[in-house]
């Protein structure tokens, strides 16, 4: 490839599947936002590639697909349904970030489920009584030492954070079946919320 800034020539490492027990350090490398990236040798200009992923986190039996072309998910998703390996559960992400999202929150040990109604449900709840504005994003930040999860809100001005105790993710998760729905996303999560009012 060649570097839109200074034109020098320069391999870039591609990696379309990652295999979070085999390759520890890319799994990692993706969650922490780099996977994507790649910084030029010559004037360090950094680009972001957009190539298909498949993450395999194969110690939660989970892989998570991004497809960089939208029109070509649904019949990639069909794809790796029909060569998922017994036991996995599968998910199509829309973004690059939410790929890293969803990888940390496998990673954590977390059902991506009870996280995703966890962050629509506050983010109701702190727009409802106008602590950040409906553009704002909520995101998966972290599980502390007890437990609980750590909300991220990004807003124009900043992030704000909120921790979900431990017993609260816990009966959310507990409202699950083993039925696994291969998009869960934000708009999975208010269609769950509003058919549980
Ligand atoms: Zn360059």
């Amino acid at each position: 490839m060649a570097c839109p800034k200074c034109h020098e020539l320069d391999e870039a490492e591609v990696w379309t599947s990652v295999n979070n027990v085999d390759n520890p350090d890319v799994a990692q490398w993706l969650i922490d936002g780099f996977l994507f990236k790649h910084e030029c040798p010559a004037c360090g200009n950094v680009v972001t590639l957009n190539h298909d992923c498949l993450f395999d986190d194969a110690i939660h039996k989970t892989m998570i697909l991004y497809v960089a072309n939208p029109s070509k998910a649904e019949e990639a998703l069909a794809a790796l349904d029909a060569r998922k390996p017994d036991g996995y559960a599968i998910r199509l992400v829309a973004t690059q970030d939410e790929l890293r999202e969803k990888a940390a929150i496998f990673r954590d040990g977390l059902d991506d489920r009870a996280v995703e109604v966890s962050k629509q449900a506050l983010f109701n709840r702190f727009v409802g009584i106008g602590e950040i504005e409906k553009e704002a994003r909520a995101l998966y930040g972290a599980r502390t030492e007890d437990g609980g999860i750590v909300i991220e809100f990004v807003t124009h001005d900043g992030t704000a954070e909120t921790v979900v105790p431990s017993d609260v993710y816990g009966g959310i998760a507990d409202s699950f079946t083993d039925v696994q729905p291969p998009v869960v996303d934000r708009d999975w999560a208010m269609g769950v919320l509003s058919n549980w009012e």
